[in-house]
Parts: C-alpha cells; structure tokens; sequence
C-alpha cells in the first residue's frame, strides 16, 4: 500500500506541473491574443415579454485560439482576472463593442442597449470611467447605448465602493443590471442602494421551472421583490417552452436563452435588429 500511495503521489505531482505548466502556457497565449486579433464577441438577444421585441443584447468574449479553437469565457476569464490581463480584456471589449454598434447604426440598423460583463478587478480599476467614456466617444455613441452586468456577489464583496461606481456609471446614462441573482445572499434593504433598473435571475433557478417547487417559488418571490423595487426582471438560461410559459405568467418581463437566441456573431445577429425607420 506504501508503494502504491507513493506512486499515486508522484502521479499527483506530475499531473499538478502539466496542468500549471498548461496554465502558464494559456496565460502566455491569452498576453498576445488582443495583439493577435484572437478576440471575438459573441452577442446574445433579450427579449421583452409582453411583446416579444428584442429589447436588449448581452456581449460575451470568445477567444479564437490558433490551435485550440474556439474557447469560452470560463476557461479564461479566471487566468485573465487572476493574472491582471482583464483589465487589458475588458479595455478590447468596450472598444469592440461600441465600435460594432456605430457599424450596425451605419448599416441603418437599431441596436436595442448591448450590455456588457464587468469582473472584479475592472470593477475596481480606477480608470473605468475614463475607458468608457473614451470608448463611447471615440466611436460617437451616447452612454445610453450599454448596459453594465455586475454579479451580485461582486456587488456584495464591497458593497460602498460598489454603489460609488455605479452611481457614476448610472449618471453618465449607462443602464446598470445586477447578474447572476439569487446566488449572493443579499437582501431587499442593500438592493434598494445600488442605482440598478434590472435583475437578471441566475440560469440555476429557470433550469428547474415549472416543475422545482424551490426554483418555481424562489422565482416568484424575485419577480415580487425586482418589481417592488421598480426593477425588471430578466430570467436568464431559457431553453424551454414550458419555462417561457411559466415566467410569462408570473410577470417576468424579459427573456434570454438558448430557446429563443444563442450567443452569436455580429453579422448573424444583423438580420434580427430592427431598422431604422425611413425619414
Ligand atoms: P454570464 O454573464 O452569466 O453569461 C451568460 C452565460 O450563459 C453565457 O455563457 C451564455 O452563453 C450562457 N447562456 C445563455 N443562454 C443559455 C441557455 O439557454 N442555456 C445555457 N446552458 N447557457 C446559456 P458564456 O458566453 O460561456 O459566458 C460565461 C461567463 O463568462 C459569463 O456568464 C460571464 O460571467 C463571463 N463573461 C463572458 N464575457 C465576458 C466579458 O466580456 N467580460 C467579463 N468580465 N466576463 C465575461
Ligand atoms: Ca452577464
Ligand atoms: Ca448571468
Ligand atoms: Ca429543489
């Protein structure tokens, strides 16, 4: 048993130093791939309920890798944040983004609000305001044009600087949507601080509808509170009917998932926008 304990040991080792070696070697790949033109984001439509208009899209990073493919956000997003290069990320993002919406609006075509993910170091880097007002004005786009998802937990991690910044954002006229809700613990009174008009119920919760009885009531009982607080409502992860139907009829006000639209890129997601009316 000793000897085999040592092999399990060494097999442990060895597997611990490939997979950091791997890593490190991402990490190295991830450093070039702005330079590299590797980045591409992927937008996914929201839809409203009560008219089912596209109200809204939701940007998300893939990363084209020369050998590995097409890798998403939750293989990388981890290494960017924890080796810094998210700041570098996000900085692309904003860029592209904006620089997307003013080629859509050229083609004659009106893109609802594109929201974008912030993490926790870009959540906390100085310069943040300073980016997105470069980046909208570089490309000649009113602040009104994005939406900021910040996670719950991130709000919650610390909470006074958090309401700082978004207040900042909020009165530049960006929209403000709190992401991922349900899995942060937070309650009514520290929601009414932060200046958000949308809560986007995590895809945990709309996995189980209609027939979790947990999921189903802690759904309403979100819907309840958002619209006590003024706030919409967006269920995330939507890949079924019978989950559209529920939420359509407990109230809940807009829709994104795989069922009614999947990340995709800009020039597929052209055809779904609206045009711009003619003068
Ligand atoms: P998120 O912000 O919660 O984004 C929603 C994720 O759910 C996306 O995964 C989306 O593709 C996926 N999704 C949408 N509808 C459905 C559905 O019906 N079923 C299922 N199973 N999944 C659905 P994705 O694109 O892999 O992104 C994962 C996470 O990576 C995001 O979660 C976000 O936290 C992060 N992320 C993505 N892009 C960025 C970015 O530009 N910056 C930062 N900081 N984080 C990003
Ligand atoms: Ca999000
Ligand atoms: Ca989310
Ligand atoms: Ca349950």
């Amino acid at each position: 048993a000793k000897a085999r304990g040592k092999n399990n040991f060494q097999f442990f080792t060895s597997e611990l130093a490939e997979r950091a070696a791997r890593h490190f070697a991402l990490e190295g790949d991830l450093r070039q791939a702005v330079a590299r033109q590797e980045l591409v984001l992927h937008y996914q439509p929201r839809f409203r309920l009560s008219d089912g208009a596209m109200c809204g899209m939701e940007a998300l990073l893939r990363w084209q890798h020369p050998t590995r493919g097409l890798i998403p956000p939750g293989e990388f997003i981890d290494l960017a944040e924890e080796s810094g290069l998210i700041v570098q990320l996000g900085h692309w993002v904003m860029g592209e983004a904006c620089h997307q919406i003013r080629l859509w609006r050229e083609a004659g075509l009106e893109p609802p609000r594109c929201a974008i993910n912030l993490s926790a170091r870009q959540f906390g880097n100085e310069g943040l305001i300073n980016e997105v007002q470069a980046a909208l004005s570089e490309t000649v786009l009113e602040a009104q044009a994005l939406e900021v998802e910040i996670t719950e937990s991130l709000l919650m991690s610390d909470p006074d600087r958090a309401q700082q910044v978004l207040l900042r954002l909020h009165t530049l006229g960006m929209a403000i949507a709190i992401d991922d809700f349900g899995t942060g613990y937070s309650s009514l009174a520290y929601l009414k601080r932060f200046p958000a008009q949308t809560l986007k119920i995590d895809r945990s919760f709309i996995q189980g509808l209609p027939d979790d009885r947990d999921d189903a009531a802690i759904t309403q009982a979100v819907i309840a509170m958002a619209h006590s607080l003024e706030m919409r409502v967006v269920a995330e992860g939507v890949e079924t009917p019978e989950q559209l139907a529920f939420l359509k009829a407990h109230g809940c006000d807009e829709v994104q998932g795989y069922l009614l639209g999947r990340p995709m890129t800009a020039e597929k997601l052209a055809p779904l926008l609206p045009r711009e009316a003619l003068a």
